[in-house]
């Protein structure tokens, strides 16, 4: 199979767009093993798209085309395609539902012009749009050729190529793409980046990270004529990924759902340990994080949120002195977070945070962004001291991933020697 993409707009021409439609289109397409000869940027103009129209489908079996779905005048993509098929547009009921539902959730009114976004000729099939209202479709052009139209704003374009076009094209290639995520903790996206660099320049199979805050992720991707073979191509690059990155690697997983929580509770339940957590700074994200797995009940025993001093000493048990003595954030009170909370709850682990959210209140000695996360089991306890920085939010929340990535850890430990 032979694929061109067609990326129309005047801003790409203008140089105002970077083109990373196409950047994002050529790596899936060589991924799943599909030749790609030319590539074209045309502007919103209804002559020129129609000749680069039939000079793509002279000369490839799949033109993909990105951008100008939208309901003004310029967006001429679909309409242009039409007539390169010798076909009308007509209004999809499916489209039509999907344009008007997005209308309703953004609260925006509908003109009547809007419904050409929900036209398309008779055959085609809709891909539906879940982050914007223009829907795409894979339109057929005669003689065994397709037209695959996608939406210009990458956000829109990148989930609907991955969960509708890009299966269908496996589909119809007849061949087997098989994924693997890896899943990252403790290692910015930087380092990651300049260890699997080489890796990441390979066709197939692919390597291409994603980051969320403190955390990176690896998209393996192999494509074979079935999908053991896809899962052999793997195999090897998935060693020298774990190789490479050490144990900063969690997990290799076969979704793309897997979260640290997941993971957490996960090992938790292999080892069929209960847990508890005291919350300061993280005011209940923790153990939030972890209800929102389903089966978290089984490890989760409960958590303390111990925001301020007094319900430190309450709830945990935190001895008033220890605070006075060597202040609310630091090492001996984790510590004795943690085991308070372990005990009261008679758990077999329990996680505590204490830090420094900002923006206010810090010290030369003490300075936002200052956390440390407690671990306590039925045999040790240890700190985790942390400097972190950025906003309110931004710390609070990679204090919890840290406590969560500490249940997983400790969870595991023994399982290694095993
Ligand atoms: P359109 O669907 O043509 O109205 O495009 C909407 C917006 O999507 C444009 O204003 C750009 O910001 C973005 N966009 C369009 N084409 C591309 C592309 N090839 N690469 C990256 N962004 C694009
Ligand atoms: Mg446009």
């Amino acid at each position: 199979m032979i694929a061109e993409i067609l990326c129309v707009g005047t801003e790409l021409l203008m140089g105002q767009v970077l083109n990373t439609n196409a950047q994002f289109l050529s790596r899936r397409l060589s991924a799943m093993g599909i030749s790609q000869y030319h590539q074209t940027v045309v502007g919103d103009n209804d002559q020129r798209l129609e000749e680069a129209y039939r000079l793509a489908l002279s000369r490839a079996d799949v033109v993909i085309t990105s951008g100008g779905l939208g309901p003004t005048v310029d967006d001429v993509t679909k309409r242009v395609a039409a007539r390169v098929a010798g076909k009308e547009l007509v209004l999809h009921p499916e489209a039509e539902a999907m344009v008007r539902e997005r209308f309703r959730q953004y609260h925006r009114e509908m003109t009547p012009n809007n419904l050409s976004q929900a036209m398309f000729t008779e055959d085609s099939i809709i891909l539906l749009n879940h982050h914007g209202t223009a829907p795409g479709a894979i339109v057929p052009m005669g003689g065994g050729k397709e037209v695959i139209h996608l939406p210009g704003p990458p956000f829109e374009l990148e989930p609907m190529w991955l969960e509708q076009a890009e299966p269908y094209l496996q589909r119809r290639s007849g061949r087997a793409l098989v994924s693997r995520y890896v899943r990252v903790f403790g290692m910015g996206e930087a380092e990651v980046d300049q260890r699997l660099n080489d890796l990441e320049m390979g066709g197939n199979p692919s390597l291409s990270p994603y980051c969320s805050l403190g955390e990176v992720q690896l998209r393996a991707t192999a494509c074979a004529d079935t999908p053991e073979e896809a899962l052999r191509m793997l195999e090897p690059l998935i060693a020298r990924v774990k190789e490479r990155l050490g144990d900063v690697v969690y997990a290799v997983e076969d979704t793309e759902q897997g979260s640290l929580a997941r993971c957490a509770v996960e090992a938790l339940s292999r080892r069929g340990w209960t847990a508890a957590a005291a919350e300061s700074l993280t005011g209940g994200m923790i153990a939030s994080a972890l209800v929102d797995v389903p089966g978290a009940s089984r490890v989760l025993k409960g958590a303390m949120v111990t925001y301020q001093e007094e319900a430190k000493t309450l709830l945990a048990g935190v001895p008033e002195e220890m605070i006075r003595d060597h202040g609310v954030v630091s090492e001996p009170v984790a510590r004795a977070m943690a085991e308070g909370a372990r005990a009261r709850l008679d758990t077999d682990i329990a996680v505590s945070a204490t830090g420094l959210a900002g923006p206010d209140g810090g010290t030369e000695e003490t300075p936002v962004g200052t956390v440390f996360i407690g671990v306590a089991t039925r045999e040790k306890t240890r700190v985790i001291p942390l400097r972190l920085a950025g906003s309110r939010m931004r710390i609070r929340t990679l204090a919890m991933k840290h406590a969560l990535h500490a249940l997983w850890e400790e969870a595991t430990r023994e399982d290694n020697h095993e």
